[in-house]
């Protein structure tokens, strides 16, 4: 796992571990909260144009919503795969590997 990776994973656990969280965080439900932070961000792009969504077009606020909606899904990734044991950084190597192989 890279250091990053790492010292994201520690602090997300630690955050956890403070608010006795652990009980709540098995992998069904830390599944279940990927698969709903997954659509605040469609939520925040929903109604706008193509052109609207560009990467140039969002208010500073609306980028700043984005943002911290791809915060919360990744946070309950790495908390997924922290809970399941999961080394992300070899998987997504192993991944995109596979991928090269597909396409
Ligand atoms: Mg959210």
């Amino acid at each position: 796992m890279t250091d990053e990776i790492n010292s994201l994973t520690e602090l997300i656990r630690e955050f956890a571990e403070k608010r006795d969280w652990g009980k709540f965080h098995i992998p069904k439900n830390l599944a279940m909260a990927v698969a709903g932070e997954a659509g605040e961000p469609v939520a925040e792009f929903q109604w706008l144009t193509p052109e609207e969504s560009s990467k140039e077009s969002p208010s500073d606020e609306m980028a700043h919503a984005i943002a911290m909606e791809i915060a919360d899904v990744q946070i309950y990734l790495l908390r997924l795969a922290d809970v399941l044991g999961v080394d992300i950084s070899k998987v997504v190597r192993d991944k995109i590997d596979y991928n090269e192989t597909r396409y």
